[in-house]
């Protein structure tokens, strides 16, 4: 079998078809990093590939991994296959144990056998659960409150053990809300089904539902509704690099919130959007959805002292406009 030799960097992006996996994806490539993804599929868009080689398959498959690593010099894994639909977590906890665990196991076992030592984990703010203080930092306690986020914080202290075992060094970068698209509109966020509230409310704005529903109005936050720290997916992407290069660099295995310190609430976000698509968008008041903390903001200042991270697209109004952006021009996604 022939090696790819590296001219740039490879790193392997598992889930790299995915909405924060693709957008990383364009990020390395724009920085000097060739990406090679992994990805089933499942969930995941072929479209949605675009900058370097491409697998087809699942992270269990351990004699495709071992043909990935052998073919190409693999300097880090960036990890964003997990299942992500906390409500779906609850009812098929199998499913989420299995992949979100085992299967990253079966990851971090061929990382090891292939000497490939560096490893970048997208975690959760789920993996806090109910916040005792905001702004949630790193030190927080760590009870996570649906199965979801007990499957991030498994792998966040596997991966503790395995760095112990077997010398393998890991950033876990905990995401508060990611959303919005990338500034060029070549990709964009397409779940399906999609649970979230941004891409929700633009649906409505488009008219392809009837209304957004709104969780729940009686928490205790000045407008009742409930409150999160929503990010750009770039600035994730641009948070990975610098994680990746800190690593590449002082070899010291840590964890990162990665938020923008700044809370909104769902009413905000929904008054938000009808200002930037001046669309009337209906909301129907709901009961509140199970599991669903009244605010979740993260403070990011470990990251934008140790890492130099400074996002660029953190006010609202602009993660809304690259994400209308994306949906009015793929009304279909990537179909
Ligand atoms: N939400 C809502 N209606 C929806 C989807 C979400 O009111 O159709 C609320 C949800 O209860 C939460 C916030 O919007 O307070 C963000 O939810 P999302 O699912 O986008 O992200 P999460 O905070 O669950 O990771």
């Amino acid at each position: 079998m022939t090696t790819i030799s590296n001219t740039k960097p490879h790193v392997l992006v598992v889930g790299g078809a995915g909405y924060i996996g693709s957008h990383m994806c364009k990020y390395l490539a724009g920085h000097d990093y060739m990406p090679v993804v992994l990805d089933n599929l499942v969930y995941g868009h072929r479209q949605a590939v675009r900058w370097g080689p491409f697998y087809n398959g699942s992270m269990e498959n351990k004699e495709l991994l071992a043909h990935i690593f052998n073919r190409h010099e693999i300097t880090a894994v960036m990890h964003f296959a997990a299942y992500c639909y906390v409500g779906e977590s609850v009812t098929e906890p199998s499913k989420y144990y299995r992949n979100n665990v085992s299967n990253t196991a079966i990851l971090l076992d061929a990382m090891v056998e292939n000497n490939v030592e560096n490893f970048i984990f997208s975690s959760s703010c789920a993996t806090y659960g109910e916040p005792n203080e905001i702004p949630i930092t790193e030190n927080h306690s760590q009870y996570p409150v649906n199965p979801y986020g007990r499957t991030k914080l498994m792998v966040e202290q596997m991966l503790n053990d395995f760095q112990n075992a077997y010398g393998l060094k890991y950033i876990c970068l905990r995401y508060f809300n990611a959303a919005g698209a990338d500034p060029q509109c070549e990709i964009g966020e397409d779940h399906r089904p999609e649970t979230h509230l941004i891409p929700l409310v633009l649906q409505a704005a488009m008219g392809k539902r009837a209304a957004i529903s709104v969780f729940g109005n009686d928490y205790p936050t000045p407008d009742g509704t409930c409150i999160r720290d929503y990010i750009h997916v770039y600035d994730l992407a641009q948070a990975h690099l610098l994680a990746l290069e800190k690593l590449l660099n002082d070899h010291l295995s840590d964890c990162y919130n990665l938020g923008n310190g700044e809370g909104h609430s769902v009413k905000e976000v929904i008054h938000q959007a009808r200002k930037i698509t001046g669309k009337s968008i209906p909301v129907r008041i709901s009961d509140r959805r199970k599991g669903d903390p009244a605010v979740l903001i993260g403070s990011s200042r470990k990251a934008m002292e140790a890492l130099g991270w400074r996002p660029e697209f953190a006010d609202l109004k602009i993660i809304i406009e690259t994400a209308w952006k994306w949906h009015t021009n793929h009304p279909e996604g990537y179909r």
